[in-house]
């Protein structure tokens, strides 16, 4: 077996719902009561922008009482401790993964506590409401600043960089995602054809499981520090 060194590492909505976010088909396909199309597409803002808006405020709220639970802070040990490179990939767009300690991280759906000005295209950290419509701290146009959030029909960040992790991974592995939104859902077929081994540490067999070399089923508090406790003791032994 070859030796593993780099590690490259897909996280979604199960990581976080033991800290008790709802996943996204949580509730027979609703999200917080509201169906997907909308509140989570460029043409559910354009439609009612008032809609969105307080949906993702209160999505902000609701990510800001919670704390990083177990999976999290295993992650946050695996990139503290793990010599090799590591990316984490998440889909999240909480920041439970940086507030258990993890760096060596990228939100390809982008970031509940960031706001995005349409006007002069900057980022700004935001923890409070975006329903007011505020002004843009930077370039002060009003009503111009939307959440940083990749909606349905937009293109994920960072997409250069996840491929080239995927190209120098020895092993890809996928943790609390359904395997239904793309193209996260097909980066396990990405890796697969480059020859870099895969596991899934899911609930339940996800939509994409048979795709994946090894998959081991449980909550994500469990599975995933037993699986980093098991390299993290390769890798000294
Ligand atoms: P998803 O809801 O489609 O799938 C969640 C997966 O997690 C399912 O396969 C489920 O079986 C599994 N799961 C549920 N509880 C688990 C647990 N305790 N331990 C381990 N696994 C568990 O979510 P997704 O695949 O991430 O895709 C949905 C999209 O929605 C993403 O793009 C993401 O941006 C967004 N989203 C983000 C959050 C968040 O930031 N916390 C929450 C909901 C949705």
């Amino acid at each position: 077996m070859t030796e593993i060194r780099n590690i490259v590492i897909l996280t979604g909505a199960g990581v976080s719902a033991e800290s008790g976010i709802d996943t996204f088909r949580s509730a027979g396909g609703l999200w917080e009561q509201h169906r997907v199309e909308d509140v989570a597409t460029p043409e559910a803002f354009a439609r009612d922008p008032e809609l969105v808006l307080r949906f993702y405020d209160m999505r902000r709220a609701r990510i800001q009482e919670v704390q990083p639970n177990a999976a999290h802070q295993a992650l946050a040990r695996l990139d503290a401790e793990w010599k090799g490179g590591l990316l984490i990939i998440t889909q999240n767009v909480d920041d439970l993964h940086e507030r258990a300690g993890a760096g060596r991280l990228l939100h390809m759906h982008g970031e509940h506590l960031n706001a995005w000005c349409l006007a002069c295209d900057g980022r700004h950290r935001w923890y409070g409401t975006l329903l007011d419509r505020p002004s843009c701290p930077t370039c002060g146009v009003p009503g111009q600043m939307r959440p940083d959030i990749v909606w349905f029909g937009e293109m994920p960040y960072r997409m250069n960089e996840i491929y080239a992790a995927l190209n120098r991974a020895d092993l890809f592995v996928s943790i609390g995602t359904s395997g239904a939104v793309y193209p996260a859902a097909g980066f396990v077929r990405d890796a697969r054809e480059q020859g870099v081994r895969t596991l899934e540490l899911n609930l339940e067999p996800s939509q994409g499981s048979h795709w994946f070399d090894e998959a081991r089923h449980g909550p994500a508090s469990e599975v995933v520090p037993e699986w980093v406790d098991e390299l993290l003791r390769q890798q000294s032994g």
